[in-house]
């Protein structure tokens, strides 16, 4: 049994607002956004955290960047930019044990990276 939020959101058990998705991939709103875009890029395969990569992971985690910057471009980022994050186990502060991209765009950022959630 997959107790995963994320993996429950890919098999469609619990509903998001989904922006984009194919086989490998699942774009979606985050719930609580902290900026006016804020979604996350996740693999359909369940991968704990960017520290637990296989070798074999390496080209999906390009993908998953690359689709990342085309939706935060469709979304009207480009010009401004925004931030593009992944946090990792308990000092990044992780709290959902599946790998997952956050870009956050539409308003101005401080550039503290520790302050990054908080903009
Ligand atoms: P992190 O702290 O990097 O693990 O980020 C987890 C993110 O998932 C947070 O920004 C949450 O707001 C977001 N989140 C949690 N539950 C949901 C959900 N059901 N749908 C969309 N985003 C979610
Ligand atoms: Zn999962």
């Amino acid at each position: 049994m997959n107790i995963c939020l994320f993996c429950k959101i890919i098999s469609g058990e619990i509903p998001a607002k989904k922006l984009y998705e194919d086989d490998e991939m699942l774009a979606f709103y985050d719930i609580k956004p902290m900026a006016p875009v804020h979604f996350l890029v996740v693999p359909k395969k369940h991968i704990n955290n960017l520290l637990e990569l296989e070798s074999s992971d390496s080209a999906l985690i390009g993908r998953l960047f690359y689709k990342a910057q085309e939706l935060a471009k469709e979304l009207g980022c480009e010009e401004k930019g925004g931030r593009f994050i992944i946090n990792a186990k308990k000092d990044g502060g992780q709290t959902i044990d599946h790998l997952h991209i956050h870009f956050l765009g539409g308003r101005a950022l401080r550039p503290k990276l520790a302050s990054w959630f908080m903009g």
